[in-house]
């Protein structure tokens, strides 16, 4: 899944699939409310719209956010 050329590269939030538990603990952190639980997992629901600060980070207790270069599809996943 390639990033929009607009994104590409840029960091924004980012879960790991293997790590995340789908519980919804992150979703408060998000000051843009981008976070959502769908299938089971976190994810962004907007990339173009994260600003990329990392305020979600530090609110997953399993650690499976973070930031790095965007790879999501348009709208999120
Ligand atoms: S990223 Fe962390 S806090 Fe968010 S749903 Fe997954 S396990 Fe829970």
């Amino acid at each position: 899944m390639a990033a929009e050329p607009a994104l590409a590269g840029r960091l924004v939030a980012g879960v790991d699939r293997q790590r995340c538990l789908g519980c919804g603990q992150c979703l408060p952190s998000c000051p843009n409310g981008l976070l959502a639980v769908r299938g089971g997992l976190a994810v962004l629901t907007d990339a173009a719209r994260c600003d990329g600060r990392g305020r979600c980070l530090g609110h997953c207790s399993a650690d499976a956010l973070n930031l790095g270069p965007c790879s999501w599809p348009t709208g999120g996943a």
